[in-house]
Parts: C-alpha cells; structure tokens; sequence
C-alpha cells in the first residue's frame, strides 16, 4: 500500500523491533549482497585466474592512485588506512589461496574469493585484541572492492552497503535479506546503519528475528519501496507505526527528532534496571533468559543482565560457509557462551537447518546430498528440517551432540530439540543422546551426565499430544513463531499472507494456554522462545497463563522486565480468562490494548 501526501510519500509494511529510524535511504540492488557462486570446467581455470590477477591489479592500481591524491592536509589515518587495505590486498591468504581454490574446486573467480573472505574473517574474529579483531571489516572492504571490480564495475569506493557521509545514518531499502545476508549487516549497525525496509518478508521471518537481534528499526513487506524511493532520500522510519515517511516536511521532520530523542532516553532509563530482578508485583520471580544466534551475542544477552540463555540458534554457525564445523570448532563456540555466562542455564538447540536456512553447496555435498542446486522441495517449511535433518545425517547429529555434551562439563548446558511432531523423533533423539555420551566416556572426554533434554513446542500435533512428549522430556520451550505458521498454515516468510499471519488466533492462545497448563501440572519448566515472548503487549497475557520462563532478543529485555514488575500475577490472570473466553480476534485485540494503556498509566 502506498499513498501520496502533500508532506511525502508514506509507504506502509510490518514494523519489526519498535522506534525511529531517521537517515538516507540507501538502495541496496536486489543481488547486490549476493556472489554467483558458478562451478567450471578446467579449461576455464586459466581464464578465472586471469580474471582474478587483472580485478586484484586494477585495485592496487586504485589503491596507490588514491594515496598519491593524498594531499598534505590529509589526516595520516587516511594514508594508514590505505596502507593497511594495500597489504591486505598482497597478502597471500587473499591474493593466492583464492586463486588455488578455482584451480582445486573449479568454481569461479567471485566464489572462491567469498570463500577465503570467509576463512580470513573467522581468523581474524578469533582475535582477543578488539583492534585486530575490527581488521576483519577492512579485509571485506578489500574484498568488496576486487569483487567489484570482477563484477565489472568503476573504481571509486565500493561498499556493500555504500558508508554513510560524515555524521549520517543509512537506511537500507531492498527487496529481501536472507538471514546470512542480515548477519553481513551486523558490523556496520555500529557504524552508520539505523534502520532497515524490505519490500518482502514476513514478521517472525528469521530475516526479522535477526533484524531484531542487530536492534535496528525495521519495515518489512513494504510493498514498493524500491520504486518510490531515490537514492539519498531523507527518510523516516516508524517502526512503531509500520510506515516509511519520504522527504518528510520541516515540521514531521521536528517531531520524529523530538521522538527519537525520547527513544535514546528511554533506553538510558531501562539500562538502569539491568541489575534488578524480574519480579511481578505480587512477588512472583520471572526468568528472563535471551535468544542468541552466535556466541558473540552472549555478550548483548549479558549487557541485557538476561537469566541466561533461553535458545541458541546453533544452525548459525553453520551457514554462510563451504566447511560444516567440526566438532571441536563447535565445542568452542558452545563452551564460548556457557564460560560467558558463567553458570546460568544455556539452552542450545540442536541444528535447525532447512526451509529459509540452508546450508551452503560445498557443505551439503560432505554431507553426501550431492553437487549443485538442492532438489527443490515443493514446501520447503514442511520438509526436511530441524530435528527431521538431523536424524537423517546421523553423523552431523552424533557430531554436534558431542560437542554440546563437552560444552556441559564447563557450564550449565541444556539441549533443546527443534520442530518435533512424533514421539518417535524423542526416542530417537535420546538414543542418539546416549550413544554420543558412550563415544564421549570410551574418549575419556569429560561432559555433564545430568544434563537435561527438552523439546521445543512449535509443531500443533506436538501441543495437542503433549503427555507423550513431556513424558521423554525434561523440559519445554513454546517456539510460537512456528507454532503460529503451521497451526493457520501461514509461511512465515511470505508478505503476501503476513496479514493472516494472526498470533491472537483464538486456536494459537489455546496451544500455548494447554501447553503451559500442562508444563505446570506436570511440574515440567515450560518457556516461550518464539517472538511472542519479548511483546511488551502480551506480557501480561502470558503471565496470567502461568509463564515465568520468558526467552526473547536481549534488546527486548529491559522493556519486559519494566512491564514485569508493574503487572500483579492476581490481574494478569483475569486478563488471561477473559482473553481465553473470547473467540474474536478483534476484541481480544481490544482487551490487550486496554490493559496496554492501563500499564502505560500505572
Ligand atoms: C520459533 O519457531 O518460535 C522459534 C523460536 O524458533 P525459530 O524462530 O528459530 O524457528
Ligand atoms: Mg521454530
């Protein structure tokens, strides 16, 4: 939806992540963060090659003519900083390994240069020292410019996206993001990135999940976009509202600055409740525990003062590269978070690989599944994913249920299974469980021999054949993103049927409500880690069904512990029935929003 006003363009989509945005749009073409990644017959290497050593000479040459521009005024940063990216560029890591691998793998210029980004970056990531760490992002600078130049392109300065002028923020506007496209971002939201459209994409699409997880404002499924917005156009985006406001006037402008102001103090304020502990106001104690996708995100999860870690996305580390992880690079990054967070519970869930996650060509063929483009499935959400694919490659389960089980002797490590809908999948799981636990003992490896098995709770037939599942396991955890999509049978990622896509669905709050009943009585701990859990809106929904274990972004937080301490468990609960009762969307609606404006009073 669109439409013309006399002050700018306002284009509407899904707000993700709450606030302002203000900045200049920044079009980010539709494959512009994506590297054709084409194999080749021998007989081409020597021209790939050649196309390798002419990008990477065209780039020194622009490099050096760059420094000669220099004039004196010039800061001597600016000449380091170009020293630093030409010895970067004549470093053998990027400027002859690439060059092996087209030789080695037959695959084109631009893919084997992503590659050995890719290895490049992890060496650097592993850094201690922050500075040396932060290089990481001139070697992609690097990178980017030699890609550019294969891809054809001038000179000048190539970014991916473009950096913004001196004290402005950039507003990405594009037509999707993939969820690796999202983690690409990551670096530069420190830097100049304050909000994100995309014209597709659903809310709890993983591209949102981690839209959120970067703390940006984001619209998504804002249907042309693109079209209706120039380059460097000054934009606005409400996330609150779910609008992108063009070329605001002078006086919309004033009063999104007066709001982003507040924005900033309103986070200073939260900040200060980062020590207290969650507490309803008839004293009831809530755990607050965080969702991660990669260790380095423990650090938000303890910034946000979280109760530990509700779910790791552990398929993150598997994305994004031509080498699955081998078991000891996995028991790093597992061991990495439960050091870090020093006791409290981290909860790892198990690879949820397939339907919008997918795993890199290179790193499905060591899995045996064969060169080139996947067969495409027909429903790729209802196919072989989460705990399905891992019980069909039983040495990539065996291998990362191992490193799990080596990370429980340095922390409290719990193991948490995706998308289960048979109880033969637990069975199978625990045996899988157990046998990776003989492998570890005849290793003489040292592991938690308590450690707990949970389920998540995201499938419908799960929910509604629930003894049997809670009998196996030993504790839960309400993925209500999913849960959503398959009860109304809604793709998550698709724009097109996001307005259907309904969380207060009478059908949705009954599977939640008989699932926490049940977690309950059967004295078994049952958290939400679907986004639901970090709405400030259904905070109060949720305690009054009896939810005490809430797992959510670390940016969320400190805004539902704020909604926490100033809810009784006594009204929440009758929130809660007259919730139930009610079978119209529309007025459930209605009841939250009152209680909404209640909590915004008190
Ligand atoms: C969910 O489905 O609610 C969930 C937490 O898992 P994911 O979003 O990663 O599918
Ligand atoms: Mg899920």
């Amino acid at each position: 939806m669109e439409k013309d006003m006399a002050t700018g363009k306002e284009i509407a989509g899904t707000g993700v992540g709450g606030g302002i945005a203000i900045g200049r749009a920044h079009l980010l073409a539709p494959h512009e963060l994506e590297i054709q990644q084409v194999a080749i017959e021998r007989k081409d290497v020597l021209r790939e090659v050649a196309r390798l050593n002419n990008a990477f000479s065209l780039v020194r040459a622009e490099l050096d003519e760059l420094r000669d521009r220099l004039g004196g005024q010039e800061p001597s940063e600016a000449r380091a900083f170009l020293d630093l990216h030409r010895a970067i560029l004549d470093d053998r890591l990027l400027a002859d390994v690439p060059r092996e691998l087209v030789r080695e793998r037959l695959i084109n210029a631009e893919w084997a240069l992503t590659i050995q980004l890719e290895v490049v970056c992890r060496q650097f990531e592993t850094i201690d020292d922050p500075y040396f760490r932060e290089r990481a992002q001139d070697v992609r600078q690097v990178v980017d410019r030699v890609l550019h130049r294969l891809a054809g392109a001038g000179g000048g300065p190539v970014a991916l996206p473009r950096t913004a002028a001196e004290g402005e923020r950039l507003v990405l506007i594009t037509t999707d993001l993939a969820p690796t496209d999202m983690l690409h971002l990551k670096e530069r939201v420190k830097v100049d990135l304050a909000g994100l459209v995309t014209e597709l994409g659903g809310p709890t699409s993983h591209a949102a999940i981690l839209a959120r997880g970067l703390g940006l404002p984001a619209l998504l499924g804002a249907a042309g976009a693109r079209g209706a917005v120039a380059e460097g156009d000054l934009v606005v985006l409400d996330a609150d509202a779910g609008h992108l406001v063009v070329n605001p006037d002078p006086s919309q402008l004033a009063e999104y600055r007066r709001r982003l102001r507040e924005q900033g103090e309103a986070r200073i304020a939260l900040k200060k409740l980062k020590g207290k502990i969650a507490r309803t106001a008839d004293g009831i104690a809530v755990d607050l525990y965080a969702n991660i996708d990669l260790p380095d995100d423990a650090r938000d999860a303890l910034e946000a003062g979280a109760d530990g870690i509700g779910l790791f996305r552990s398929e993150f580390l598997f994305m994004n590269r031509d080498e699955l992880p081998s078991e000891d690079e996995q028991f790093e990054a597992y061991a990495k978070v439960a050091r870090a967070m020093k006791g409290k519970p981290v909860t790892i869930r198990t690879l949820d690989i397939g339907a919008d996650k997918v795993l890199n060509e290179f790193a499905r063929d060591s899995l045996g599944m064969g060169r080139g483009k996947p067969t495409p499935e027909s429903n790729p959400a209802l196919g072989l994913r989460a705990i399905r694919y891992c019980l069909a490659y039983p040495e990539l389960f065996l291998t990362q249920l191992r490193a799990i089980l080596r990370a429980s002797s340095v922390g409290s490590v719990r193991i948490l299974v995706p998308m289960l809908a048979h109880v033969h999948e637990v069975e199978q799981t625990l045996a899988f469980v157990a046998r990776a636990r003989e492998q570890l003992t005849e290793r003489k490896q040292k592991f938690d021999g308590r450690i707990m098995v949970g389920g998540m709770i995201e499938v419908p037939a799960a929910a509604i054949a629930l003894p049997a599942f809670a009998e196996r396991l030993k504790f839960l955890s309400l993925g209500t993103n999913d849960l959503i999509q398959y009860t109304l049978a809604i793709d998550r990622a698709d724009a097109t049927v996001a307005h259907l896509y309904d969380r207060l669905h009478p059908a949705v709050l009954e599977l939640i409500e008989r699932t926490l009943k049940f977690g309950a009585k059967a004295k078994l701990p049952t958290a939400v880690c679907g986004e639901m859990a970090g709405e400030i809106e259904l905070t109060e929904l949720f305690l009054g069904m009896g939810l005490t274990q809430f797992s959510m972004n670390p940016a969320r937080i400190a805004q539902v512990k704020q909604r926490v301490l100033g809810i009784s468990r006594k009204s929440a609960a009758a929130l809660a029935a007259r919730v139930l009762r009610e079978t119209d969307p529309l007025k459930i609606r209605e009841m939250l929003d009152r209680a909404q404006r209640r909590a915004a009073v008190a």
